[in-house]
């Protein structure tokens, strides 16, 4: 997903480590046991106390409902680097989730991420999720690499494993990157990127599972030993009309017509749109989106919450695997 936020300066106290080498995001959701599919969420470094309050109140939520992981984003450029580490430092020293720190090549220097892995490590994090991020100010625009820096995600999958123990998951795209030539080179991407050690894909968003089964169908063409490797689908139960707008703009990828159609009607032509009934098609979207995926025998479903556990606790709920005893409901 792209729109990855804005700068902090100073570098929090990493403190002492401490802890054994976490698993494997492979391994961790291969030994859920959350009922029918393994579950995972994103969270993005909140920017002050209040987001920062809802964030640990979603992370307490979605480890009570067994996520099998939490992935952490990081701004471009470096620009969240100080809060991304203090999220997932707390994750690991505070919470029985297992986080995934992010990490984009854009705008570093080879040293400088050298340094990022290393701290990332001092604060306890095995599992890396490695991107080569968007130009800073146009996501969409020219891609510039820094003069002493990486080119691709490939190179920072090798330079990860270069500096220490980690286990590496890389980004896929069902609809194509926005900048691939064409399907097959984006395909050509994603093989070269785990054949490099990425142990695992996340998917961007997307809201037609036809785009997930045919990525999925493309990189077993190419390499059957890399399509063992789980692609784990990103979602998004769809809010609010303007912000998925927002995303969609950003990310490159596509509404479908007849949801983008649904959603229109739904929000209303009022000057604020219909929250609630925007929430009701979105939530009833993502849970269908969801069943045809579980039928697919996806390995994970991870969900995009913008930290909040509201709407994702819903759609679990209408998959129904949340227990009975109603964990967390009506939180945030
Ligand atoms: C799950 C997920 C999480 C994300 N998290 C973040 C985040 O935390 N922070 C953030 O800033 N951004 C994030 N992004 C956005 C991501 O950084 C952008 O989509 C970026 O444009 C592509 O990153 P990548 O790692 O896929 O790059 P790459 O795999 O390097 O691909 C980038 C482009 O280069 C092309 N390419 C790659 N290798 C070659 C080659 N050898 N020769 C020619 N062309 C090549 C590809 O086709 C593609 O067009 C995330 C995206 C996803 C899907």
């Amino acid at each position: 997903m792209s729109g990855y936020p804005d700068p902090v300066t100073q570098l929090p106290d990493p403190g002492p480590t401490g802890g054994e080498r976490h698993p494997s995001i492979v391994d961790r959701i291969a030994a859920s046991t959350t009922p029918r599919v393994p579950f995972s969420v994103e969270f993005y470094p909140p920017r002050d106390e209040a987001a920062e309050e809802r964030l640990w109140r979603a992370a307490s939520v979605f480890s009570e409902l067994g996520a099998a992981f939490v992935s952490v984003t990081y701004g471009a450029g470096g620009s969240t680097r100080d809060r991304t580490v203090k999220v997932v430092e707390r994750v690991v020293r505070e919470t029985d989730l297992l986080p995934i720190a992010h990490l984009t090549a854009v705008g570093h220097t080879v040293a400088e991420l050298r340094e990022m892995i290393q701290l990332y490590a001092d604060v306890g994090v095995s599992n890396i999720l490695a991107l080569r991020g968007d130009p800073p100010g146009d996501p969409l625009g020219d891609w510039t690499p820094h003069p002493d820096g990486l080119h691709y995600a490939e190179e920072l999958v090798r330079l990860i494993h270069e500096v220490g123990d980690f286990h590496v998951g890389v980004a896929s795209f069902p609809e194509g990157h926005y900048r691939a030539r064409d399907l097959d080179h984006d395909t050509e991407v994603l093989t070269t990127k785990l054949r490099a050690g990425a142990e695992y894909s996340i998917t961007q968003m997307f809201w037609d599972v036809e785009h997930y089964l045919r990525l999925r169908d493309r990189v077993a063409a190419v390499d059957a030993e890399q399509a063992a490797k789980p692609i784990i689908p990103g979602l998004m139960p769809v809010t609010s009309l303007r912000q998925v707008r927002r995303m969609v703009e950003l990310s490159g990828c596509e509404l479908p017509a007849g949801l983008s159609e649904r959603l229109r009607r739904a929000a209303g032509d009022g000057p604020e749109e219909n929250r609630a009934a925007v929430r009701e098609v979105g939530i009833g979207f993502a849970t269908q989106l969801c069943e045809r995926l579980i039928a697919e025998g996806v390995p994970c479903l991870h969900f995009n919450t913008l930290n909040f556990s509201r709407a994702t606790h819903e759609v679990l709920t209408n998959l129904s695997m949340v227990p009975s005893t109603g964990v967390g409901a009506a939180r945030s």
